[in-house]
Order: C-alpha cells, then sequence, then structure tokens
C-alpha cells in the first residue's frame, strides 16, 4: 500500500529547517516512529489507531537533545578540566542550562533546534558555573577562552527565544521567504485513522501561521 502523505512541514532541528513528513502505513504498532530519512524527519503512523504526533515528536527530540548534549559534555568536559555531577535534560520555559550547588548540570532540550554551536556555548557555559559560580569577569573570562564567539550565540538564543520556548514537540517553525518565521501547531495534535485523514488534510492547509518578524 502506498503510504497516505499528510503534509510536509518543517522544524528548526539542529539549526537547521528540517521537512517533516507525516506518513501513515498499515501497522499494529499504537504509536508513531520516528527516525531522519534523507535530511529529513519522518513520522510514521499507524493507519489503524489515533496518535499522537506531537508527544512522539518530543520524546524523540528530548532523546536527540540528550544524545547531543552527552557528548558535548564528554568532550568539553575534559578540555576544561570540569566534571559535573549528575546531568539533566529538561523541558523548562525560563532557562537554557542550570548549574547547582551540588554540580548537577541541567539542559534545556529545545536546544536542539539550535545551531550545534549555540548549544556548545550553553555546554561550556554550565560547565565554566563548575569553576566559578557568579557571573563574574572570571566566569566570563573562562566562557570567552573556550568559547571566543559566544557573544553571538547569546544573541541567537535571545532573539529566537520565544520562538524555541513556544515549541513543543509538535510545533512546526517555517522561515517563508521574506524573512519571516512562522509558528503553527499540529491540527490538534493528534491523528486519526485513516478515514479521515482527507479531512485532516484540508484543516492542515488551513490551519493559520502565528506570524512573528525576525528581530
Ligand atoms: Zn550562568
Amino acid at each position: 500500500m502506498k503510504p497516505a502523505r499528510l503534509g510536509p512541514e518543517a522544524i528548526l532541528f539542529r539549526g537547521n529547517d528540517t521537512r517533516v513528513e507525516v506518513v501513515q502505513e498499515e501497522s499494529a504498532r499504537r504509536h508513531a516512529l520516528v527516525d531522519v530519512v534523507n535530511n529529513r524527519i519522518r513520522v510514521r503512523v499507524p493507519t489503524q489507531h489515533v496518535v499522537d504526533v506531537s508527544a512522539a515528536m518530543e520524546s524523540w527530540l528530548r532523546r536527540q537533545a540528550k544524545a547531543d548534549i552527552t557528548e558535548r559534555l564528554r568532550v568539553r568536559g575534559k578540555e576544561m578540566r570540569q566534571h559535573p555531577g549528575r546531568v539533566y535534560v529538561m523541558g523548562q520555559r525560563t532557562k537554557w542550562g542550570g548549574c547547582s550547588r551540588r554540580r548537577n548540570l541541567s539542559f534545556n532540550w529545545r536546544l536542539v533546534m539550535a545551531a550545534p554551536e549555540v548549544l556548545d556555548y550553553i555546554i561550556v557555559h554550565e560547565l565554566a558555573h563548575l569553576a566559578e559560580p557568579y557571573h563574574s569577569t572570571k566566569f566570563w573570562l573562562i566562557v570567552r577562552s573556550y568559547c571566543p564567539d559566544y557573544d553571538r550565540h547569546r544573541r541567537w538564543l535571545r532573539e529566537h527565544e520565544d520562538l524555541l520556548m513556544g515549541a513543543k514537540g509538535g510545533s512546526v517553525v517555517r522561515r517563508v521567504a521574506d524573512g519571516r518565521v512562522t509558528f503553527a501547531c499540529w491540527p490538534r495534535c493528534i491523528l486519526l485513522p485513516s478515514t479521515a485523514s482527507k479531512r485532516i488534510q484540508s484543516q492542515w492547509k488551513s490551519t493559520p501561521g502565528m506570524a512573528t518578524p525576525l528581530a
């Protein structure tokens, strides 16, 4: 059976606009499967069951974030000779990362949407807090020595904060021709069984995006 395509969209993933394709397939599974094929994120949903695409996308993005963060912590931790206690990947709405008195670090999974060098800056920032807890002159000297371009990454995060912090697993980000970014959601964040797919397709196209001008 030829899979039914419910509609392509795009999400900011590791700094790139990446197309997301939702594909229906015959399967006894009761959940969506997410993977990357030809630089596109593919979400495979079974025709027989109602599936929450939003939840599947978010848990997949969280797993990618965790893998990226673990790898960069390993590399940067060695360079900076700083070794954290526990590491948490969280969904804080207000911050990109944190460092506790017990030397535990936390990171926001939404950083996986930013370019790798931006994520890397937050890694360096939190590791630097293990040496210097306050945002002192000494702290910023440490950050600069391991991440000379940190100011550019800070600015990028400030400019895109609303966009990234507003992201749920099912939210999609699309940059349109005039330099604006549109922000839309999967229709109701749920896919219905195949009989409803035609209706969903038309809903999808008519979902109005909330336009946010780029700073
Ligand atoms: Zn800090």
